[in-house]
């Protein structure tokens, strides 16, 4: 057989190297889709429009009334690791964006048959100014004006086009991959409220190659969770959920204290905060139900598996066949948590997170069982 070791160690060219990390950074239509919708909310938007063609096939574009790109800017948009979030790894401990590795923009535009900007801040509006970039993060020469109040709209046409193994896999899948980028969104718009932060207006509608465009999330801006999901799921949704509203200490354990450089017997805690909702146990959401548990780091939507099954097997032990409706926000010090482990951040390492686990689930049971011995229900 040839052998695999009939070249020296090189170098790969930096295009060859933009191209193999972007398709980490954007795996799929959701986080394609999170990446745009998160830089709206980083940059202070309390409107963000979400507009699919074709269940995001053709293009999808997020239109936002945030900050606007300042013109001196715009060489530097899609530039990888070109970011106005974080100055420098240190920062890293206090990040409260949910951008700061400047790789979304320049992945997309390697990975999509076009990536156009239209943006405009309050000094350049009502005129803004429309980028359209090459593969490799460049501006196209041309810039046009067009008609922009303050915000920005990024529009990503043909996802995946120039990776034709990924685009068949998107086309096969696209109801199934549209779903997904559905229920991101739902998340983002229960951030702002887990949050207790001003509530964002958001609107997604799909356009289908064949009919006409439909409107799939529409909230209001109220910054209540409660609110937000009444404009998702409908207000019969909110029946049966109490809030969840859990504060207890977390010990640290000793690997965090020698990271930490503590002394071994540092008994000082860290104190957590949950605040969310969660159904009552006579009520869950069917036995598969895990479609409607969101949770959050900080206002950050992520997917703890640890925190995940504990909620369900404390509801599994009161109820054996469903699991429960629950949105629950983890508020806890920037420094006792890691985001930065996984491209996309949805992975978030939690300091001595299995001393958390366990009182999550003890005040989890007092609440759920506290909730279910009053006789008229609990609604707050
Ligand atoms: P990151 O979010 O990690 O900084 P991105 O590639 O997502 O990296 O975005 C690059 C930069 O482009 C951002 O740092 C920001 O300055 C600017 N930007 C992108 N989208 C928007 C937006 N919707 N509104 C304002 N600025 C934006
Ligand atoms: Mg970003």
């Amino acid at each position: 057989a040839p052998s695999t070791r009939d070249r020296s160690i090189s170098v790969l060219d930096a295009g060859s190297i933009h191209n193999i990390s972007s398709g980490q950074v954007v795996v799929d239509l959701q986080t394609a889709v999170k990446e745009l919708v998160e830089n709206s909310l980083d940059a202070g938007a309390t409107t963000i429009d979400v507009r699919f063609k074709d269940y995001g096939l053709d293009s999808f574009e997020v239109v936002d009334n945030g900050s606007g790109i300042p013109p001196q800017d715009y060489d530097y948009i899609a530039l990888k690791h070109h970011t106005s979030k974080l100055a420098s790894f240190t920062d890293l401990q206090s990040v409260t964006t949910f951008g700061f590795r400047g790789e979304a923009l320049s992945s997309l535009c390697a990975l999509a048959d076009s990536v156009s900007v239209t943006t405009a801040t309050a000094a350049d509006a009502p005129v803004g100014t429309v980028i359209d970039f090459e593969r490799t993060g460049k501006l196209k020469s041309k810039k046009a004006k067009a008609a922009r109040q303050r915000g920005t709209t990024v529009t990503v046409s043909g996802l995946f086009k120039p990776l034709p193994v990924r685009r068949k896999e998107l086309e096969r899948n696209a109801k199934r991959e549209y779903a997904k980028a559905l229920s991101l969104l739902h998340a983002y718009a229960l951030v702002p409220c887990a949050h207790e932060n001003k509530g964002v207006r958001l609107t997604v509608f799909n356009h289908p190659a064949q009919g006409s465009k439909s409107v799939q999330v529409r909230t209001d801006g109220t910054p209540s969770t409660r609110a937000s999901v009444s404009a998702i799921w409908g207000p019969k949704a909110l029946e049966h959920l109490v809030d969840l509203d859990l504060a207890f200490p977390v010990e640290p354990e000793a690997a965090v204290l020698r990271r930490l450089g503590r002394a071994q017997d540092d008994e000082r805690a860290n104190e957590v905060k949950v605040k969310g909702l969660i159904s009552k146990f006579a009520v869950g959401c069917g036995r598969n139900g895990t479609d409607r548990q969101f949770f959050f780091v900080n206002g950050r939507p992520c997917a703890p598996s640890k925190v995940q099954k504990a909620f369900n097997e404390v509801y599994r032990s009161f109820n054996a066949t469903q699991s429960p409706f629950v949105i629950a926000d983890f508020i806890l010090p920037t420094d006792s948590c890691d985001i930065n482990v996984s491209p996309d951040k949805r992975t978030i390492l939690l300091h001595s997170e299995n001393n958390l686990v366990q009182a999550l689930k003890v005040c989890t049971r007092a609440r759920v069982v506290s909730c279910a011995h009053r006789r008229v229900g609990c609604a707050r």
